[in-house]
């Protein structure tokens, strides 16, 4: 039998790691599970591994990799693993998803052993879907286990009190750039960059540096230092915008603003060691705090309106945005 390839849990997640295992070996392991912390910090990776554990016929510290219900794990074909995972970080999870998971649970595991359910992002369910699994998840069937992740959100505290609690802490610098070294080909340089952007998330800076992130943010303060030295219309500069996406540029703006924000309150020069342009970190150092703030809100709404409305024009935002921009460079620019 071919021997499938090993994923093993992330270098961060080894405490907790061991917490379940514990939990396993004392016959104690919880029948509902919430893992909580800052997304992407492989909850659900941490899940199908656990899952895949459970599912094993000789389990030892994890999966054995060998036996078939590892094999059915690997081929993501496995009857007695029930996957719930919304399709975008927006989508809602439905009354018909839960009904899916009662009807799941209640029926007898195709491999003798137990039952799994993974509920990916649970906060993203809706009120209905909550209170059908409610039942389900107070009085669980015997061996029927369920693995719930939370998303940015909180979840319903009728739902939370319901479960065991394990949390996902942010690694530190020293662990999360070693793990980047070994699964990236980043320059040193970089690495630190990503993991400054990505706030120390190694797998949220791996995703960042495959998406060429940086080089885009270099991009992005182009247009705005061209159009600051009148090298560049207002329009050429929106259009260079929207090939960017106007998700992009206010993502990174808000990022952008934060950082001189926090500059400006703690007095380090965030920006002289990090990606933003020394010219545009200067002009805004002119602006009190109070202006920045306010500028950031308005970035922070159009990113809102943004997500939630189908009818916002992404390219009349952009030409807002870089008005303001102009108006910000113009009264830099007036004598005190
Ligand atoms: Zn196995």
């Amino acid at each position: 039998m071919m021997t499938q390839n090993r994923q093993d849990i992330f270098p961060w997640q080894s405490a907790q790691w061991q917490k379940i295992q514990h939990l396993m070996h004392i016959n104690k392991m919880p029948h509902t599970l919430l893992i909580t912390g800052s997304t992407m910090l492989g909850q659900i990776e941490f899940a199908g591994y656990l899952s895949q554990t459970l599912t094993c016929a000789h389990p030892q510290d994890g999966p054995c990799y060998t036996c078939k219900s590892c094999q059915l794990h690997a081929a993501k074909t496995h009857p007695d693993i029930l996957w719930i995972q919304p399709q975008t970080a927006s989508q809602t999870i439905r009354v018909k998803a839960a009904r899916e998971v009662i009807d799941f649970v209640t029926c007898t595991s195709n491999q003798g052993c137990c039952r799994v359910v993974i509920i990916a992002e649970a906060d993203n369910m809706n009120t209905y879907a909550a209170n059908a699994l409610l039942k389900t998840l107070e009085e669980p069937l015997p061996n029927t286990f369920f693995i719930l992740t939370q998303g940015n959100t909180s979840l319903l505290p009728t739902i939370r009190s319901r479960c065991y609690q394990i949390h996902f802490a942010l690694p530190t610098t020293q662990v999360a750039q070693r793990w980047l070294a070994e699964h990236t080909h980043l320059s040193d340089k970089d690495m630190n960059l990503y993991l400054y952007l990505s706030h120390q998330n190694p797998l949220l800076a791996q995703k960042y540096a495959e998406h060429n992130e940086l080089q885009k943010i270099q991009s992005l303060q182009e247009q705005f230092i061209l159009l600051s030295e009148t090298k560049i219309s207002f329009y050429a500069a929106t259009q260079q915008l929207n090939t960017l996406g106007v998700d992009f540029v206010l993502k990174w703006q808000l990022t952008f603003f934060y950082a001189m924000i926090k500059s400006k309150l703690t007095l380090q020069k965030d920006c002289q060691h990090t990606v933003w342009n020394a010219s545009l970190c200067s002009i805004l150092q002119q602006y009190s705090i109070i202006d920045l703030i306010h500028h950031y809100d308005w970035l922070a709404t159009q990113q809102v309106q943004l997500r939630s409305s189908i009818t916002m024009n992404p390219q009349l935002c952009l030409e807002a945005l870089l008005a303001r921009w102009e108006l910000l460079l113009l009264s830099s620019r007036q004598p005190n």
